[in-house]
């Protein structure tokens, strides 16, 4: 499990710190089918604590995900990239999501749930992608079909 221990950013409040590992994302692999995401990623942010004991964190994860084209089906691997921000509040606050008791975080599910918040609804295997054709279905970015030639 990928945890982000900060006791240190706790006692000294407003210094910023670097953090970066491994993540395995711990939502079900299914859940966007029939693009899949991918059992291990990194995460890399700088994080302090302010004032009030809230842990700020801002930075990068990465995750490679396998995806179905929107337009053509094709399957593809690429990495899900998507900048991350999060706040952790100390366990008396109410109205976050995200509290912490003891000085330390569990990443791996804050990534997860993350990730499940911003996953992709429509992803294409490129910008330009053509796509099926609608006659015959073949796919076009392999060439043009007899279908609409006059
Ligand atoms: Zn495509
Ligand atoms: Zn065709």
């Amino acid at each position: 499990m990928s945890e982000l221990e900060f006791s240190q950013a706790l006692e000294k409040t407003n210094v910023e710190f670097d953090y970066s590992g491994k993540i395995t994302p711990s939502c079900s692999p299914e859940a966007f089918a029939p693009n899949r995401i991918g059992s291990e990623g990194t995460l890399r942010f700088k994080y302090f604590v302010d004032y009030d004991a809230v842990l700020h964190m801002k930075g990068y994860l990465s995750v490679t995900c396998s995806f179905v084209c929107d337009r053509c089906n094709a399957q593809f691997q690429r990495n899900l990239f998507l900048e991350f921000e999060e706040n952790a509040y100390p366990k008396m606050s109410e109205e976050s999501e995200i509290t912490y008791n003891m000085p330390r975080i569990n990443l791996d599910k804050i990534a997860s749930d993350y990730i499940a918040l911003h996953f992709p609804t429509k992803v294409l295997c490129r910008e330009d992608c053509k796509g099926l054709c609608p006659k015959c279905g073949a796919n076009l970015n392999e060439g043009n079909c007899n279908c609409f030639k006059n």
